[in-house]
């Protein structure tokens, strides 16, 4: 069985990603240091033989190994993490992906990064395609998350070029679910629980903006195709669900599932807000014959009921 190296393992995609792996019988190394991911995440696999963990700061050291891949889901994702960690976030996506790439040529291990929608920054394109190149601020305060996983994808595609690494980069959008952090501050984690809390849901903006929401079991089979699929190297692919809703009905649906009345908040908008972002997504349907299943409505559903039993709401 294939032995692969997950970075980020104790983080929401990656919980979803060991527990997908485990299952076909896979042996599965995970790192992370905790900076946006929970002890609990890995605490649940130990039993697993077939499981090892480090805790480790993937700028400073990595996992030695053997691996046949590399899984790196490393950084923190959500705008309030990464606005609250700025430095590290540029570190872990310039410096520890030039690690675990070092690795990959060490171990002659197949290296995927998950690469981000914000590559596109504020996109002038409608939905977007891989080809297109984006409108990013440089030096506005996302900058530390889109630059820096603009770097990461330079830097993986530079390893490929020149150092012969086989490596896949996956454009992940908007994904949610259970596991996801409570308190990480993205939209579907404080909609869920502001709503379960009877708090009013905050909206940014007039909630006019959109986005579009992947269930993550989707995406983990995206990102386990686009991982071993044959004859991919080089290859990168947007993930997502190309379904797209406006805030404001995002927190319409959700209060309207809880049975509740509308209680809303209008907060303003932060800088460099995209203002509407979808994903062209027929580049993976024709590579990796994926598309997302579960509709938003059902993820939704799924997903508040894991944050109704985490909140311990009645
Ligand atoms: P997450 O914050 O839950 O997980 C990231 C994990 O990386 C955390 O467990 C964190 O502790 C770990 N980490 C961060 N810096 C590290 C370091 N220096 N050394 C070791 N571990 C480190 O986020 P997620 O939603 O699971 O996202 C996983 C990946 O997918 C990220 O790279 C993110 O940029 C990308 N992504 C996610 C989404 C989404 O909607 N969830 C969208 C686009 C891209
Ligand atoms: N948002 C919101 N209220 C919240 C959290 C987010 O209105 O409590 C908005 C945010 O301004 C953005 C969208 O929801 O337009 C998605 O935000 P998120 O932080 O989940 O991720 P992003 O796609 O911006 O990285």
């Amino acid at each position: 069985m294939p032995k692969v190296l997950i970075a980020g393992g104790a983080g929401f995609i990656g919980t979803h990603m060991t527990e997908y792996l485990l299952k076909r019988g896979w042996e599965v190394v995970s790192v992370d240091n905790f900076s946006t991911g929970k002890r609990e995440n890995v605490e649940r696999f130990r039993g697993d033989p077939r499981f090892t963990f480090h805790e480790m700061d993937i700028t400073e050291a990595v996992p030695e190994g053997d691996y046949d891949y590399i899984i790196n889901l490393a950084s923190p994702a959500s705008p309030q993490k990464y606005l609250s960690l700025p430095l590290d976030t540029m570190l872990v996506n310039s410096i520890g992906v030039k690690n675990l790439l070092d690795l990959a040529k060490r171990s002659g291990a197949t290296f995927l990064l998950a690469s981000t929608s914000e590559v596109y920054g504020d996109p002038l394109v409608h939905p977007q395609p891989e080809t297109y190149w984006g409108n990013v601020n440089p030096v506005g305060p996302r900058s530390v998350y889109d630059e820096g996983k603009r770097f990461a994808e330079a830097i993986t595609m530079a390893y490929h070029r020149y150092e012969g690494v086989p490596v896949r980069i996956a454009r992940i959008f908007n994904t949610y679910g259970p596991y996801m952090d409570v308190a990480d501050g993205r939209i579907i984690s404080n909609f869920a629980s502001q709503a379960l809390l009877g708090k009013p849901l905050t909206i940014y903006g007039d909630g006019s903006q959109t986005r579009s929401f992947c269930y993550v079991s989707d995406m983990v089979e995206g990102l386990f195709r686009l991982l071993t699929y044959e004859g991919l190297d080089g290859e990168v692919v947007n993930l997502g669900n190309p379904e797209e809703w406006r805030v404001i009905d995002v927190a319409k649906l959700v209060v309207r599932l809880l049975g509740l009345e509308e209680n809303f908040s209008f907060l303003p908008l932060p800088q460099d807000d995209p203002k509407r972002r979808k994903p062209d997504i027929t580049k993976a349907k024709r590579l990796l014959g994926w598309e997302p299943k579960v509709p938003f409505e059902e993820g939704l559903r799924r997903t508040l009921k894991w944050y109704r039993e985490v909140l311990n709401v009645g």
